[in-house]
């Protein structure tokens, strides 16, 4: 049989998408893949129907809609801090998976290091390797997810391109201060690099935490690509829509790569949102306050159940210690991986193996989320007792 890249044998599919796959073999709750189980809000509902009927059909200009990147400037701006030509500084990607890809894409050579904090959001590795570049790895230490700005000062001297920040962190919860990201930003700025963000979560950080966007500090939006999608905050994961904004010769070149990979997203898709942009603050204070109550019963029920876990500061991802189960005998020698495919089949609950997030050989922990229905988290929880 003919040789397939070399380039494919270097990294794995996504164990987060095959989780999924595996708990809808089983019928199981899936807590693994983050999306939510109820519907997008109204405006963007009724935005589809018209839509239907009065399109646009077409392909939208390749970089998005002029009404849509219009509306994501209106918003970005907001967090941003500064005002965002629409003309020149925003690319709209399918998704912000595409919009991290061709971010290094853009700004990576091969052989281009580039630091990744771990644990990370398991795209990231994937990224680096197709798009060439070497990761260089940044502990983020349990359990405060503190990081050590030396190492980072030190990638930077062996000459990294780029650090990759998701803000708030997939997995760990981890809201990064204004502080640690202005000590990163400096560092950027005097090695003269990029800071490439993921802030798909902007709106899921509890009280006291608050979001700070990178390229909102001062002399930062030169140094900053920011990557942020629909797909969390209007509960669309399925329409995929996402989009990169940054200094107008970045956005230059990001959109040749964009161009030439998926040439544009769905126009129909963009048409349908842009109605969502237009809502006004009482829709994400809303959105936080349900997240909000999500998190805070969810993490009440693990502790009834006597499970150890972190507490995010945002996101709607938990780390649960599975060590304790891992020390008895029938489990004795199991990775994490055998063990969350086994809680798919006997227990009916699904998670995401740490492993797959850390750099280091983490075996203990798993990832849930809580994007579910109050009654389908109840349900998850009385599954997962049964562990003890
Ligand atoms: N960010 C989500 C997660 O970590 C999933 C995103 C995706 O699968 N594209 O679960």
């Amino acid at each position: 049989m003919p040789e397939l890249s070399h380039r494919v044998s270097t990294f794995t599919d996504s164990v987060i998408r095959r989780m999924t796959r595996i708990s809808n073999q089983y019928g199981a709750i899936n807590l693994s893949q983050g999306f939510p189980d109820f519907d997008p809000p109204k405006p963007l509902l009724e935005g589809l129907r018209k839509t239907a009927d009065e399109g646009p059909h077409q392909y939208s200009i390749t970089f998005g809609a002029k009404n849509f990147r219009d509306a994501l400037a209106r918003k970005a701006e907001k967090t941003l801090k500064r005002v965002i030509d629409p003309e020149t500084e925003i690319v709209v990607t399918c998704g912000s998976t595409e919009a991290m890809m061709t971010a290094m894409m853009t700004v990576c050579n091969p052989g281009d290091k580039v630091m990744v904090f771990s644990p990370f959001y398991e795209n990231y590795g994937a990224d680096a390797i197709l798009s060439g570049a070497e990761p260089i790895y940044i502990p983020l230490v349990p359990p405060e997810y503190d990081f050590d700005l030396k190492l980072i000062e030190e990638g930077f001297r062996q000459g990294a391109k780029a650090i990759i920040i998701c803000n708030p962190s997939n997995p760990c919860g981890k809201v990064f201060t204004r502080e640690e990201l202005e000590n990163i930003g400096n560092l950027a700025i005097r090695y003269d690099a990029f800071v490439i963000t993921d802030e798909v979560y902007e709106h899921m950080v509890y009280e006291p935490y608050v979001h700070t966007s990178m390229a909102s500090l001062p002399g930062m939006f030169d140094h900053t690509i920011t990557c942020n999608s629909l797909s969390k905050t209007y509960s669309i994961t399925g329409w995929r829509l996402g989009y990169l904004i940054g200094p107008e010769y970045v956005v230059e070149a990001a959109r040749k790569v964009h161009d030439f990979l998926t040439v544009g997203a769905a126009a129909p898709l963009q048409e349908a949102a842009t109605a969502g942009l237009q809502m006004g603050d009482d829709y994400y204070r809303e959105l936080l306050r349900i997240y909000t109550e999500k998190r805070e019963h969810f993490l009440t029920g693990l502790d009834k159940i006597g499970l150890k876990h972190n507490v995010p500061q945002g996101t709607y991802f938990v780390m649960v210690d599975i060590q304790e189960f891992l020390d008895r005998p029938e489990f004795s020698g199991w990775t994490d991986l055998q063990f969350c495919e086994w809680m798919i089949k006997e227990i009916g609950v699904a998670a995401v193996p740490g492993s797959s997030f850390f750099r280091e050989p983490v075996n203990h922990l798993i990832r849930l989320h809580f994007a579910r229905q109050t009654e389908v988290l109840d349900e998850a929880l009385r599954r997962l007792a049964k562990l003890k």
